[in-house]
């Protein structure tokens, strides 16, 4: 056994995020108010993302899955619709279609751009067919231009899961502002963070005011305005709704975070090129350059290891760079890869071949803005060391 490049004590979480001192205090001071659910922070929050994103209208709930929920029904599918998906996803894309009633179809991937194949998703359009929702997959925008024109000519609702994809741009325009709803995530290890937290964006008022009563048990009126000084207001429950909303300690966190959403771009992007330089010579695979007219969010590094060229499986580098005390993940296995899918809709790995390889493949490297040039130097070490020696 050789000492690994960094000590257990020091052992590098995969996608820490960067808690700063504004958040700290905004926090304190929601708990010193008393005021800690859904309020005022979480209207602030609300409205600065919108301004960011330059949509008409935002609301935030608790998660990107409940994000993805609520639009979903208020795209109004009913059971039996279909929504054409990514199988190179978090589980949690295809579970709020399946939430919402609807049935979720996998279309395979791109293998260089690792996002929903257009054509393929042409190739999968029913009669039953009413959604199309893409995951802009890292940060890299997917082809909007090609799935605008599919959505426009079918007729569809475009729902845009951008978990990954705060900052991204596609041709001058904002991921997440394409289609009927973009839904965000702020859980820890996302661009920006609120603990755990999501957003929804869209431009139409009625499609916001549905989300927004969904996210809340269907109760007509904001229950924090039920408790403000104009007196006792009594709600209506006009849906059967969830419980969704998002509590005004994550806002206080949220506001600030989005306040240094640029310098963390610039500074995953430095980490970026850091890995390109550093990884050129070895035989791994490395992420395709973010294309012209686009801006990449830089959510993940994600190089691949094909044991025919590396002599190690990916599963051994995964096992070496944790012995070497750095934090790695896997985004993602195809879906197809999960029992509960094959045995409710017979999904087969290799149906999806590209997303099935890469997979099979992947690794994600750490690409926090957190992390010091110190870190940095350490992945690459460990990286270096793990395939040289193997
Ligand atoms: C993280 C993630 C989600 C779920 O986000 P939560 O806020 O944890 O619910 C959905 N889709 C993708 C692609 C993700 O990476």
């Amino acid at each position: 056994m050789t000492t690994p490049v960094r000590s257990k004590e020091k052992f590098l979480v995969f996608g820490s995020p960067a808690i700063e001192n504004a958040e700290i205090q905004e926090v304190v001071a929601s708990m010193k108010s008393g005021w800690l659910g859904t309020g005022p922070k979480v209207a602030q929050f609300e409205n600065d993302f919108k301004t960011y994103k330059g949509a008409k209208y935002a609301v935030a709930v608790n998660s990107c899955t409940a994000a993805l929920h609520l639009s979903i029904l208020a795209a109004g599918l009913k059971p039996g619709d279909e929504v054409i998906t990514t199988p190179l996803t978090f589980c949690a894309t295809v579970n709020a279609i399946i939430h919402a009633g609807a049935t979720p179809v996998v279309v395979d991937i791109d293998p260089l751009t690792m996002n929903i194949d257009p054509k393929q998703v042409e190739a999968k359009i029913t009669s039953k067919t009413r959604a199309i929702l893409p995951v802009h997959f890292a940060g890299r925008p997917c082809n909007m231009d090609a799935l605008c024109e599919i959505v426009e000519r079918y007729k569809l609702k475009l729902i845009e899961d951008c978990a990954h994809a705060i900052e991204t741009e596609y041709k001058g325009r904002k991921a997440g502002t394409f289609g009927d709803f973009g839904c965000f995530s702020f859980y820890v290890t996302k661009n920006i963070v609120t603990g755990e937290g999501g957003l929804v964006l869209t431009n139409c008022e009625e499609d916001a005011a549905r989300i927004k009563i969904l996210g809340l048990h269907g109760m007509s009126k904001d229950a924090w305005k039920r408790f403000g000084d104009e007196g006792y207001k009594h709600y209506q429950v006009v849906e059967c709704g969830f419980k969704y909303n998002m509590m005004d300690l994550q806002g206080a966190i949220g506001i600030h975070q989005l306040e240094r959403v640029e310098p963390y771009w610039q500074r995953r992007q430095e980490i970026w090129q850091k890995y390109n330089q550093a990884f050129a010579n070895l035989p791994i695979g490395l992420p395709a350059e973010p294309e012209p007219d686009t801006r990449h969010a830089y959510h993940l590094y994600t190089v691949m290891v094909d044991e025919a060229k590396t002599g190690i499986s990916r599963d051994g580098f995964l096992n070496r760079m944790t012995a070497e005390n750095i934090g790695v993940g896997v985004h993602y296995l195809s879906v197809a890869e999960h029992p509960y899918y094959q045995q409710t809709f017979g999904w087969k790995p290799e149906d999806y071949p590209n997303a099935m390889g890469i997979g099979r493949q992947t690794v994600s490297l750490p690409l926090s803005a957190k992390l010091t040039d110190e870190d940095v130097e350490d992945v690459i070490w460990a990286v270096k060391k793990v395939i040289k020696h193997s």
